[in-house]
């Protein structure tokens, strides 16, 4: 029998706002466990909870670029269990009216073009954080606590993993472009669960659906969902019976086992938070909010093949955020997109090593090193300094930010010498140092041009071009 994989994806986005949903402690992650809790977060009774706006506005940047409708009026709603991480028992979340409903996105790949629709966006807060340590102890650390959280649901359109991967890339690039996420899954800022069933090819019924939470790598995600449809194909084929579940996917044992039965929207006794009102957006605020909305990445890559950029080196600089806003920056002070993507596609991902983690790191918030990358661009494109100088003061400009490259290039004497004035004194040196070639030369050695020229090369130290060399050269020995 032939099996097809059913699936849809739950994804928590944390938002990368200052401070929680609904009390002013800092979002930032880390720190001391416990330092950024305040009595409203730790759910000490008798506090009130008061709505982070910013939250509202991330979740619109969103649902407009995703196609959602978005909603004039939500509202929370308490969605109740008890687990340690969560001080109130309650998580705050939306379930009859969130901010945003229907849309989707569009995935490529082998498929050709596929369009993921979603159910719904909403905002809720994130739970604290348990911490398991020696000796049978488990600590627990409440700075996570309350912070925004989009959860981004779709319907279950997908049907392999590499579907599930295309799907998660896609929405990542569109966090990030928004700078609503900063999507570092390490840190748990984006989170993934799988609901995963499967039913004989042709068969319209869904099956028994199993979750899989919080999964916490691309890689992770394909091999946790190859091992979980082959384990509910086997128990039907053997004629077993699979139980909706919530199952923990073990990356480092290759296997995943259950949790806990799945509980349904019910068994959470959802009711309207009484302690929030509900959020109205009006239409002003909802215009100046689309107006806001940034250029995309699909955008900016076609606005830079337009430019003359190729396919393939306009996919590297969009690939992440910072890397195409810095070679914007340098675009915007060389006025040279061809050897501005040359220098991001070569020389910067050189010293980046191409690494996901590295480039991530890049910060270019200020803007100071698309400048400085910008001007030596353009030294180089108007031949004021050779290849060499440039990938050097490159280099040089990386590693230390107090490195202003006009100064150093001066302090090093890296410009080019544009009037023949130094060529002909460094030349007429070279041909005292060398009479005997100089005399071969004139009695019609051609070998001994070349020599002299190297040696004019070496002395110039690359500060002027060979054509300017060879002409002085020539004019000198002839003259
Ligand atoms: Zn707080
Ligand atoms: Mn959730």
């Amino acid at each position: 029998m032939k099996w097809e994989i059913v699936m849809g994806l739950e994804v928590h986005a944390e938002l990368s706002t200052k401070t929680k949903i609904f009390c002013g402690c800092s979002t930032e992650f880390g720190g001391e466990p416990n330092t950024h809790v305040c009595p409203g977060c730790a759910g000490m009774p008798g506090t009130l909870p008061k709505f982070n706006r910013q939250v509202l506005e991330y979740a619109v940047r969103l649902g407009l670029t995703l196609g959602c409708d978005i909603a004039k009026r939500c509202t929370f709603d308490r969605k109740n269990y008890y687990y340690p991480d969560l001080p109130k028992a309650y998580q705050v979340s939306q379930l009859y009216a969130p901010i945003c409903r229907n849309g989707g996105l569009t995935i490529v790949g082998e498929w050709g073009e596929k369009f993921i629709r979603l159910h719904q966006i909403h905002m809720e807060e994130d739970a604290g954080k348990l911490v398991h340590s020696a000796g049978n102890v488990t600590l627990m650390d409440f700075n996570r606590g309350s912070t925004p959280l989009l959860e981004i649901v779709s319907e279950p359109d997908f049907r392999s993993a590499a579907e599930v991967i295309a799907y998660l890339e896609k929405l990542r690039e569109t966090l990030m472009y928004l700078d609503v996420c900063d999507c570092k899954m390490q840190e748990g800022s984006l989170r993934a669960d799988v609901n995963l069933s499967v039913r004989p090819a042709g068969e319209e019924k869904l099956g028994v659906r199993v979750e899989m939470k919080n999964i916490n790598s691309f890689k992770a995600i394909a091999r946790a969902i190859a091992y979980e449809s082959e384990r509910q194909i086997d128990v039907i084929e053997s004629g077993g019976t699979l139980i909706q579940e919530t199952r923990r996917w073990d990356d480092d044992k290759g296997e995943s086992y259950g949790m806990r039965s799945k509980a349904n929207a019910a068994d959470y006794r959802y009711f309207p938070d009484p302690d929030l009102p509900p959020i109205v957006l009006g239409d002003d605020e909802l215009a100046r909010i689309r107006a806001t909305l940034p250029e995309m990445a699909d955008k900016k890559r076609e606005r830079y093949i337009a430019d003359g950029v190729s396919a393939k080196v306009a996919a590297s600089i969009t690939a992440h955020k910072n890397v195409s806003d810095l070679f914007e920056d340098i675009v915007r002070h060389s006025g040279n997109t061809k050897e501005s993507a040359n220098l991001i596609s070569g020389e910067v991902m050189r010293l980046l090593k191409g690494d996901d983690a590295d480039i991530e790191q890049l910060d270019v918030q200020d803007g100071q090193l698309g400048r400085k990358l910008g001007e030596l661009v353009k030294l180089v494109a108007d031949g004021k300094i050779n290849r060499n100088a440039y990938k050097e003061v490159v280099g040089v400009v990386f590693a230390d930010d107090g490195i202003e490259p006009m100064r150093y290039i001066e302090e090093k004497g890296l410009l080019m010498v544009e009037d023949s004035g130094a060529a002909r004194e460094a030349v007429a040196a070279i041909l005292k140092d060398n009479e005997s070639a100089v005399e071969d030369y004139r009695a019609g050695k051609q070998k001994a041009f070349g020599f002299l020229m190297g040696q004019a090369m070496k002395k110039l130290g690359g500060t002027a071009s060979p054509d300017v060399i060879k002409s002085t050269l020539t004019e000198m020995l002839e003259g």
